[in-house]
């Protein structure tokens, strides 16, 4: 295998870097230089508008840009807002506005929601991703560039240390 550093990113390259996201005027995400985020490029690691203006950046590269929605996202989808009755919750269930919920859907795959508004008899839901809509502000700066081992191509993603649950 080729063990040769990357210089600049492209698909096959385990980027890591430093980052700040404001959403709204307000710090949302971050990582430090000390502790960088880490992607595998080009296998939809990160959001494609992220990865759209991350690719060809070389290390110590710093770079502010805005991700509309459609990159980002997604644009908030008014079929993602139901409204269900509160029967269909456990008792114990603190319902309410605000509050984010973690439920299976058909395939029983696990889908976030968060509570809008309540009744006495039913619950308001927005299934649609917090930040769905929003423009998103990214100030980053790239830390370092490593060629991805072939198992990680093979997996699609970075594997971190010893640790690895993919
Ligand atoms: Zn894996």
């Amino acid at each position: 295998m080729s063990s040769q550093i990357p210089t600049r990113i492209e698909a096959g390259v385990v980027v890591g870097f430093a980052f700040t996201l404001t959403v709204d005027g307000e710090i949302i995400d971050q990582a430090e230089s000390s502790e960088p985020f880490l992607y595998l490029h080009g296998h939809s690691n990160v959001i494609p508008g992220l990865e759209k203006e991350l690719a060809g950046m070389k290390p110590n590269e710093s770079k502010s840009f805005v991700v509309q929605p459609e990159d980002g996202y997604g644009e908030v989808d008014p079929d993602s807002i139901l409204h269900l009755s509160r029967t269909e919750f456990p008792d114990d269930i603190p319902l309410e506005p605000g509050l984010e919920l973690e439920m299976r859907d058909e395939d029983h795959e696990i889908i976030y929601a968060t509570i809008v508004s309540t009744t006495k008899t039913m619950v308001k839901l927005d299934f649609n991703h917090p930040l769905a809509g929003k423009e998103l502000h990214f100030e980053v700066t790239i830390l370092d560039l490593q060629a991805a081992s072939p198992e990680e191509l093979d997996h699609g993603h970075v594997h971190h240390h010893a640790e690895h649950n993919g």
